[in-house]
């Protein structure tokens, strides 16, 4: 996750109090206490969305964990460092148990996010969520109206939503609104922002389309390359008016760790003062995190290096605790994760900005090639901003072709 907010805000107050600060060649990355894991309690859902990675229905799955072994991978988790929970499904409400999980979680002293479609928050329950004390609820809109409930597969599921946010508001939640921007939806970015705006909402999450579930059957709708520097260049620019006009609101992105190498383009452009400072701060981050700081724990209990791993399991936590899976390098895709630096491939691999970005998604660089190193096809970089002149053509996103992917896919990883 890339939190746009908390970097221009860093800088922002920077250039009206402190002298800027020379980059140190060889900045720690940020170490925390514990991998944040994202926990799909369920698999079932109430809506039936183009993009869902978990492949939702409105059906219950068989062999979810149950609440006692809930309960007992959350007191690993505990044990372990783990600071974040985000409960998420399918839809996490739809959980039978998901209020005991969540007070529960919330008990241990876990940061506790719930991520919903919103749709089920209503007057009887709003109170009931509310007691819980929840650190922040993130509701997935993916559009105005029309486009939401077309993306939602459901009439009404836009207003559905909006109710959820208003009664998550008025009840003193932390809410925020999710967004995956496609080049179905991302002309309707500058009404969703503000629509933010007028309904006073705390967050907005952008997330760059994932080739996984059906956001990869869908991946040839993924944002082209101008739509995707666009919506970013309006978020930098709705980010900055919202912190120089004093507001408290919070904007990051997902799934695509390049924004903090645009964001650095975009600051030498706008603010040269303050570039080598955001460099500093960037590289202390350093860009993608999964199978490090990012963990996902599925509906039956398989661990993934994140939520888009979901066709590659590293194991249950039925058979062993988390802990010991997040900490064993034996498999190849976690040992290339975790070590200090990836086997990267193509343009990633030359990238100047590594550091910086991390190679961002592994998962999309899979999807399209078999291979878990090649470069991401999700970088929306020129050749120019990433340091290189002369390469080779890039992957080109080509429509989903399941057969392809996984011919290739047990050749590369040994298995
Ligand atoms: S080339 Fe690779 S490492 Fe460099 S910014 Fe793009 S995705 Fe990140």
């Amino acid at each position: 996750m890339f939190r746009l907010s908390r970097y221009l805000r860093a800088i922002e107050a920077d250039a009206s109090s402190r002298p800027t600060i020379a980059v140190k060649p060889d900045v720690p990355r940020y170490k925390p206490s514990g991998p944040v894991v994202i926990w799909n309690l369920i698999r079932r859902c109430n809506l039936t969305c183009t993009h869902c990675y978990a492949t939702s229905a409105d059906r219950d799955f068989e062999g979810e964990l149950s609440l006692d072994e809930i309960n007992t991978v959350m007191d690993d988790l505990k044990g372990y460092g783990v600071p974040v929970l985000i409960l998420s499904g399918g839809e996490p409400m739809m959980h039978p148990h998901i209020l005991d999980i969540a007070a529960r979680a919330k008990g241990m002293g876990f940061y506790v996010g719930l991520s919903s479609n919103g749709t089920l928050f209503n007057k009887e329950n709003i109170a009931e969520i509310a007691a819980l004390d929840l650190d922040y609820v993130g509701i997935s809109i993916d559009g105005m109206r029309e486009i939401h409930d077309r993306f939602r597969r459901r009439v009404g599921a836009f207003d559905e939503a909006l109710r959820g946010v208003r009664l998550c508001h008025d009840a003193g939640i932390r809410v925020g609104l999710r967004f995956t921007l496609t080049r179905d939806n991302h002309a309707d970015l500058p009404s969703l922002l503000k629509l933010m705006r007028d309904e006073k909402v705390d967050k907005f999450y952008l997330s760059h389309l994932n080739y996984a579930g059906r956001g990869n059957r869908n991946r040839a709708r993924d944002a082209q390359v101008k739509m995707t520097r666009d919506a970013i260049d309006l978020l930098i620019e709705t980010c900055l008016d919202d912190i120089r006009s004093g507001r408290h609101s919070e904007f990051v992105t997902g799934n695509n760790d390049a924004d903090g190498v645009y964001l650095l383009h975009w600051v030498r452009r706008s603010m040269p003062d303050q570039a080598t400072r955001l460099e500093d701060i960037l590289r202390r981050w350093g860009g993608n995190s999964s199978g490090v700081n990012i963990a996902n724990i599925d509906n039956l209990g398989m661990v993934h290096p994140d939520t888009m791993w979901w066709d590659y399991s590293l194991g249950g936590v039925r058979e062993r605790p988390f802990s010991e899976i997040w900490e064993d390098t034996r498999d190849p895709l976690m040992r290339g994760l975790k070590s200090k630096s990836r086997p990267l491939e193509g343009r990633c691999a030359v990238c100047t900005h590594l550091d910086i970005c991390g190679g961002n998604s592994r998962t999309r660089a899979w999807q399209l090639t078999g291979n878990p190193w090649a470069e991401d096809p999700g970088c929306y970089l020129h050749d120019d901003e990433i340091g290189v002149s002369e390469m080779p053509p890039r992957i080109d996103v080509t429509p989903y072709s399941k057969l392809r992917n996984r011919a290739v896919v047990g050749v590369r990883f040994g298995r």
